[in-house]
C-alpha cells in the first residue's frame, strides 16, 4: 500500500545517503560493536564507552533501546510495558548502586493474587492463603508448617518442577497453583522442567504477601527506558535502531563484538532451535480507575487462556480515571523469551558454548546469549563481570 511504500522510498534514501557519505571502500570503524539495546548490551556499552573510554556502535533490530523492559506512555499518558511486566529486584548492593546512576528509584513491594474459584487468593501460598482456601484459623508459622507437612509428599529425588513443589505442599495445591499455570506458560508439565523454575516461586508460613523478599526492590521513578537513555546518552557510543546484526556487519569494521541476541542465531543454527517460550500480549485500557487490587493477578487455572493481568498504575504510582492493563497469553511462536530450562536442552546450550569459547574477540552476555532465565539484575551483574573480564584481559595483553 502507500505508506509501505512512503517507507520503502525512504529507507532506500536513507541509505544512498549513507553510502553518499563514505568514501569508496572505507567503511566506519568501531572499538566494539554491540548487539542489543537490552540489559546485557547497554550495561556493556556503557562500560565500554565510560570506563575504557572505547568507541561504540550499538545496534537493536527493535525500533527501540532497552530490549524487554522497554515501557511507554500509551495514548492516556500511562506507562505500560510493551513485553510484559517488569519488576525491579535485587539484594546487591553493588547491581542497585550501579543502576542508580542513571535513575532515580520509586519504592515499590510487588504483590500477586491468584485467582482460585471466586477467590482472590495470595500468591506465593502463605499462612492467608491456605487460611482463605480451606476456612483455617492458622495462627503461627508453626501451625502453617504443620499443615503443609500433612498434606507434603515426600520426593526420593528432587528434579523437576513437580517434586520441588509437591514435596512442599503437596498434590492438591500443587494442581491448584502451578500445574495448570505452568502447563500454560511452558506448554509442557513441570513434570518436564527442570526444578529451578517453580523454585522461583517460594512457600511461606508467615503472612508475608510480597512476591520478593530482596532487600532493595523499586522502580525507575521515570521508568526503563529512560533510564536506558541516561545509561547510553555518551559522546562514545552511537545507536542504530531498527537495524540487524547480520545487515550491519557488512557496514562497518570493529575489533571486538558483544553479542546479546538467542546464540543459537549467532551460530545459523548449527546445531538445531534452541527452544524458546514466547507470549502474545494483550495491551488495554479500562474505563475505570481501578482495575484489581494488586498489580498483578495470576489464572492459574488451565481453562484461562492468559497466565496473568498487570495492572501497571501500581508499578509506576500514577493517578488517572482510566487504567492500563496487559493480559499476557503464552506461545509458542514469536520473540524469544524464556529459555526453557530442561537437561536436554542445557545439552544443547553447551554445544553453542563450546562454539562461542572457541570464537575469538566475540563475547556473549545477557538471558538469550548464554541461554538462562535471568533477571534484570542478574544479567546486569553478568555483563559488569564479563566487561571486567575484558579489561583484564586487555591489559594482561598490553603488559605482555
Ligand atoms: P533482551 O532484553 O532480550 O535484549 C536483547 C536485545 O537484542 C533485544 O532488544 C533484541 O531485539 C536484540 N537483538 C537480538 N538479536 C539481534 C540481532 N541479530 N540484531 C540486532 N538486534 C538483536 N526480570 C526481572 O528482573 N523482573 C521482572 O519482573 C521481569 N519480568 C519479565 C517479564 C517478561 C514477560 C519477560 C519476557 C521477562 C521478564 N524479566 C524480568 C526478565 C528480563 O526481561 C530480562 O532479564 C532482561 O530484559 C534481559 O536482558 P537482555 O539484554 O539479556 O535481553
Ligand atoms: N508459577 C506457577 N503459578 C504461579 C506463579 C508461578 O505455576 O502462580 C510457576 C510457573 O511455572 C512460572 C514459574 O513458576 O513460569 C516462575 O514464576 P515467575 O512469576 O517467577 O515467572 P516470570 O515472572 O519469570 O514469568
Amino acid at each position: 500500500d502507500e505508506t509501505a511504500a512512503q517507507m520503502e522510498a525512504l529507507i532506500a534514501e536513507a541509505s544512498i545517503e549513507r553510502r553518499a557519505v563514505q568514501p569508496l571502500g572505507k567503511k566506519p570503524h568501531y572499538d566494539v560493536l554491540v548487539v542489543g539495546a537490552g540489559f546485557a548490551g547497554s550495561v556493556m556499552a556503557e562500560r565500554l564507552a565510560r570506563d575504557a573510554g572505547k568507541k561504540v556502535l550499538v545496534v537493536d533490530r527493535r525500533p527501540h533501546i532497552a530490549g524487554n523492559a522497554y515501557d511507554l506512555p500509551n495514548e492516556d499518558g500511562i506507562l505500560y510495558h510493551l513485553y510484559g511486566p517488569h519488576i525491579f529486584h535485587t539484594n546487591s548492593e553493588e547491581i542497585f548502586a550501579y543502576l542508580s546512576r542513571f535513575t532515580k528509584w520509586r519504592p515499590y513491594e510487588h504483590r500477586v493474587r491468584a485467582q482460585v474459584g471466586d477467590k482472590l487468593v495470595p500468591m506465593p501460598i502463605n499462612r492467608t492463603t491456605l487460611n482463605m482456601l480451606y476456612g483455617l484459623d492458622l495462627k503461627t508459622d508453626e501451625e502453617a508448617e504443620a499443615f503443609l507437612e500433612s498434606r507434603a509428599e515426600p520426593v526420593d529425588e528432587i528434579r523437576t518442577s513437580a517434586d520441588v513443589v509437591v514435596s512442599k505442599v503437596g498434590r492438591e495445591l500443587y494442581e491448584t497453583f502451578f500445574q495448570g499455570y505452568t502447563r500454560k506458560q511452558w506448554g509442557m508439565d513441570p513434570s518436564e522442567l527442570d526444578k529451578s523454575v517453580t523454585s522461583r516461586v517460594p512457600t511461606r508460613t508467615s503472612t508475608d504477601d510480597r512476591y520478593f523478599t530482596d532487600q532493595f526492590q523499586a522502580m525507575p521513578l521515570d521508568g526503563f527506558t529512560r533510564m536506558f537513555e541516561n545509561m547510553l546518552d555518551h559522546p562514545n557510543i552511537e545507536l542504530r535502531l531498527g537495524a540487524d546484526f547480520d545487515q550491519v556487519r557488512r557496514e562497518v569494521t570493529y575489533d571486538k563484538l558483544v553479542f546479546t541476541g538467542p546464540i543459537d542465531e549467532y551460530f545459523g543454527y548449527r546445531y538445531g532451535k534452541l527452544p524458546y517460550r514466547s507470549l502474545q500480549f494483550r495491551h488495554e485500557m479500562i474505563d475505570t480507575e481501578v482495575f484489581q487490587p494488586v498489580a498483578v493477578v495470576n489464572y492459574p487455572a488451565e481453562d484461562t487462556p492468559y497466565t496473568r493481568i498487570t495492572e501497571y498504575k501500581y508499578l509506576t504510582g500514577q493517578t488517572a480515571p482510566k487504567t492500563s492493563i496487559t493480559y499476557e497469553y503464552p506461545s509458542a511462536e514469536g520473540d524469544p523469551y524464556y529459555p526453557i530450562p530442561r537437561p536436554e536442552n542445557q545439552a544443547l546450550f553447551k554445544r553453542y558454548e563450546a562454539l562461542a569459547l572457541a570464537e575469538p574477540d566475540v563475547v556473549f552476555v545477557g538471558r538469550l546469549a548464554t541461554y538462562r532465565y535471568y533477571n534484570m539484575d542478574q544479567v546486569v551483574g553478568q555483563a559488569l563481570a564479563t566487561y571486567r573480564r575484558m579489561k583484564a584481559d586487555e591489559d594482561e595483553r598490553r603488559e605482555a
